[in-house]
């Protein structure tokens, strides 16, 4: 049940499809629910797009493309640097609307709000430093001019555990570029999507430049966009499985990929490392969003001098999360997604005790309605357990020990992600060295939190391709253009 407050927040969001910036129901003439993952609630309905709502938002997307890469740079920053502003300002309530279709506690989701409008502050200011080059060539004969260009109408396709963020990432990016975009959030939490398209279009972005289609058939949005020609560029957040599905319908058109997948980081404490200082970080590589994080801590590996003192320390910091509904004051862990993701863990968490591992703390379900599951150390997690291999993707961390430093970089890199991995050392050279030797498109070095803005972020093996953030996330949707020239 919502409070008043809550039910008006979600009144307020449009639940049609939006197709360059224009609402209308969806032409299958089909909704679906979005439900609240601590009540198991319907929240409301929302349309469900279709692939004829798919190529008429190709269609506009495709039509406003060259006006909206004519706009000047300056002009694309202004508006996305509005668009930061309204989403701060309005920071309370699209927090209160991200908690409860997707069920992270308030505070997170503040959290996420800060993190999600700062994309488009950072790509506000990169809009208008995208340079290209003058070059000699070497035979001094000609000249090389480069420019940037836009790649074209892109399909963007977010998971649901940061609902803002992971959208304004990528939308944040393709329109400073010059992009129009065709954003396609996923089933669980359309309606902070929904939001997003409107405080675009406050915030001055022309009609024309994004749709947004909430659906619950993914292909049928997906599949008729990425087979035709008009569609330059996709860019996917998400699992390694869907990803590699979606590169395989981007061969077909030789179009332009983005991948940001699975993750399955390790997580490694040396000896000489600060312990305070790597339980603090551990909670936070494992527990920021419920552990339902692409970056989560997934393997715990401990040089044994000291496994025993971590791991004492981690669970009692464990134990002491308080696990309820988002909204709820004080609450430090909110729901899984859903009843799949939840029997998901429950399902990983007894493979691995039923192959001997130890309960330090946790090790189930919480009781009554909502998809709770509470927060879980567990130990003696045999090599042969599926959450070495796979993403927990929820409040488990299981720790294993290791003897030396070339044993612990092995297992570490003994998976088929690398997205990142997190060392923890007091010994710099060491720290230097493991991160060098990591098989990850990240580290963090003394840090269990990664993500910036301001820094590339992406993986390496079936963790991905491409990088979202930095300098390099706009490039992502560019084009280098060369023109030689005779001198
Ligand atoms: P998912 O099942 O792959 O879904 C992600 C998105 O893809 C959703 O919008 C989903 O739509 C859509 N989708 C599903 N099947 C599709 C298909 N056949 N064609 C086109 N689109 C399709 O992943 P998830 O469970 O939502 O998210 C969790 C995963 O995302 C984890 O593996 C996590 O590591 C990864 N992730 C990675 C990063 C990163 O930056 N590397 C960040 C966050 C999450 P529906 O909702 O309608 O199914």
């Amino acid at each position: 049940m919502t409070n008043e407050r809550e039910a008006t927040i979600i009144e307020q969001v449009h639940t049609g499809v939006c197709i360059g910036g224009e609402w209308r129901a969806a032409s299958t003439g089909r909704s679906f629910a979005v439900v609240d993952p601590a009540t198991e609630q319907k929240l409301t309905d929302v349309a469900d797009a279709g692939s004829e709502d798919a190529l008429a938002a190709l269609e506009v997307a495709d039509s406003t493309q060259a006006s909206w890469a004519a706009v000047p740079p300056r002009e694309r920053g202004e508006i996305l640097r509005r668009a930061f502003e309204l989403l701060n300002a309005r920071a309370d309530e699209i927090a209160m609307l991200i908690t409860l279709e997707m069920g992270k506690p308030l505070a997170e989701a503040r959290g996420e709000v800060t993190y999600g409008a700062e994309f488009f502050r950072w790509f506000a200011e990169e809009a208008v430093r995208s340079h290209g080059e003058y070059r000699v060539a070497p035979d001094g004969a000609s000249r090389f001019l480069t420019m940037k260009q836009p790649v074209g109408p892109s399909l963007l396709i977010t998971p649901w555990n940061f609902p803002l963020a992971m959208g304004t990432r990528k939308i944040g990016a393709a329109l400073a570029a010059g992009c129009t975009c065709i954003l396609k959030p996923a089933q669980q939490t359309p309606l902070t999507s929904l939001l997003l398209a409107d405080v675009l279009t406050e915030a001055g972005l022309p009609s024309g430049v994004l749709s947004v289609l909430p659906t619950s058939d993914a292909g049928a949005i997906s599949e008729p966009l990425m087979s035709d020609r008009r569609m330059r560029k996709v860019s996917f957040t998400g699992s390694t499985g869907v990803g590699r599905i979606l590169l395989r319908q981007a061969a077909d058109n030789i179009m332009r990929s983005s991948m940001e997948l699975g993750g399955n980081a390790p997580f490694l404490v040396f000896a000489d490392a600060d312990l305070d200082a790597a339980v603090d970080g551990a909670m936070v590589a494992k527990m920021r969003n419920g552990g339902e994080s692409c970056v989560a801590a997934n393997r715990f590996f401990v040089q044994a001098e000291v496994a025993e003192e971590f791991t004492r320390r981690l669970a009692e910091r464990m134990a002491g999360m308080s696990v309820g509904p988002g909204t709820q004051e004080g609450v430090t862990v909110g729901p899984l997604i859903d009843e799949k993701q939840q029997d998901k863990v429950v399902e990983l968490v007894d493979d691995a005790i039923g192959r001997g591992a130890s309960v330090v703390t946790g090790g189930g379900k919480a009781e009554g309605a909502g998809y709770f599951y509470n927060p879980t150390v567990l130990r003696g997690v045999t090599t042969d357990a599926r959450m070495q291999r796979e993403e927990v993707f929820g409040p488990v961390a299981p720790v294993y020990e290791f003897t030396t430093e070339e044993e612990a970089l092995a297992a570490a890199n003994d998976t088929e992600y690398g997205l990142v991995g997190y060392v923890y050392t007091s010994d710099l050279k060491r720290g230097f060295r493991v991160s060098e030797g990591l098989e990850t498109g990240m580290v963090g070095l003394n840090r269990g939190l990664v993500s910036n803005p301001a820094a590339p972020f992406g993986g390496v093996k079936a963790s991905g391709l491409g990088r979202e953030g930095g300098f390099e996330g706009i490039e992502e949707y560019q084009i280098t253009k060369y023109v030689g020239l005779d001198v």
